[in-house]
């Protein structure tokens, strides 16, 4: 895939470093963030509560559509978010890891295109050196045929690499089936179906300025360039960062 980059440690070192340059007493993980209001009040899962002076939504707009407002979101405004579609939320990943890269002593990269299987794009997605030793693949199958058939299709796809990649790929030390159109924080059941091309993205001018300059969207699905990628993310962010730096001269 010449042109494409890939992140040592993953894209959790990214968050991980992220995460390491704020103050620890600000962090809330794994808390589910549940209502928002006007006033700055910000409820996570489990009662705790925060308050703040802007907030800063970088949720796919679906899943932010249906977070509680107060008071509520307009009509048009909950439509413009739930009209943006989040590219590949319908997705899903399969990944085996294995004791080393045995298909490169075959000189195989590892890549494949196949309809043959439950995997239709395959990478070989090792660590550098090729440790840990991993490959992984798309699916192929659509949303709605995935749900609870996960051991099926991770046998299927165990097979499609032995057929591709020769008989040692069917002994894996691990396998991980990870779906993201059931993941209730990227995906809803509109993203089920995925969008037939790559969605045009911005922040629609209804979604701008809410109250008072203080409920800002920073998703990918809001970078008028690169949405729906992680540059997408990037930018997004950044411009909701200098809206906030001029909001506020102190930050
Ligand atoms: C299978 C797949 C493959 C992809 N491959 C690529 C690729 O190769 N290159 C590329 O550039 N992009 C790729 N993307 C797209 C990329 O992942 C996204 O563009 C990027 O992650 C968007 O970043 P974000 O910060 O806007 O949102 P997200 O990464 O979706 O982050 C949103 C975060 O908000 C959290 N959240 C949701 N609801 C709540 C809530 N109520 N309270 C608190 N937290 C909440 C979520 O758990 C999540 O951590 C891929 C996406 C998928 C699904």
């Amino acid at each position: 895939m010449a042109g494409s980059f890939r992140i040592a440690g993953g894209m959790e070192a990214i968050v991980d470093a992220l995460a390491a340059t704020l103050p620890a007493d600000r962090l809330h993980l794994s808390a589910r963030v549940e209502s928002i209001s006007r006033t700055g009040g910000v409820v996570l899962a489990r009662g705790v509560s925060c308050q703040a002076d802007h907030v800063v939504l970088a949720v796919p707009p679906r899943i932010a559509a249906g977070l509680t407002y107060d008071p509520r979101l307009d009509l048009d405004m909950r439509t413009a978010l739930t009209a943006i579609p989040t590219w590949m939320a319908g997705q899903a990943k399969f990944v085996a890891t294995y004791d080393r890269p045995f298909w490169r002593d075959l000189h195989l990269s590892g890549d494949a295109m196949s309809h043959c299987g439950p995997l239709m794009e395959i990478h070989d997605a090792s660590g550098p050196d090729g440790t840990p030793a991993a490959l992984f693949g798309f699916l192929g199958t659509p949303a709605p045929h995935r749900a609870g058939r996960a051991g099926e299709i991770e046998q299927a796809a165990l097979d499609q690499l032995a057929r591709l990649f020769g008989p040692a790929a069917r002994t894996p030390i691990r396998t991980a089936l990870q779906d993201w159109a059931f993941q209730p924080e990227t995906a809803t059941e509109d993203d089920l179906t995925p969008p037939s091309t790559h969605p045009d993205y911005g922040l629609p001018p209804r979604l701008s300025g809410l109250w008072e300059g203080r409920l800002h969207f920073a998703a990918t699905e809001v970078a008028p360039e690169m949405g729906g990628y992680l540059e997408g993310a990037l930018a997004a962010a950044e411009a909701v960062s200098a809206r906030l730096q001029a909001a506020i001269p102190t930050l």
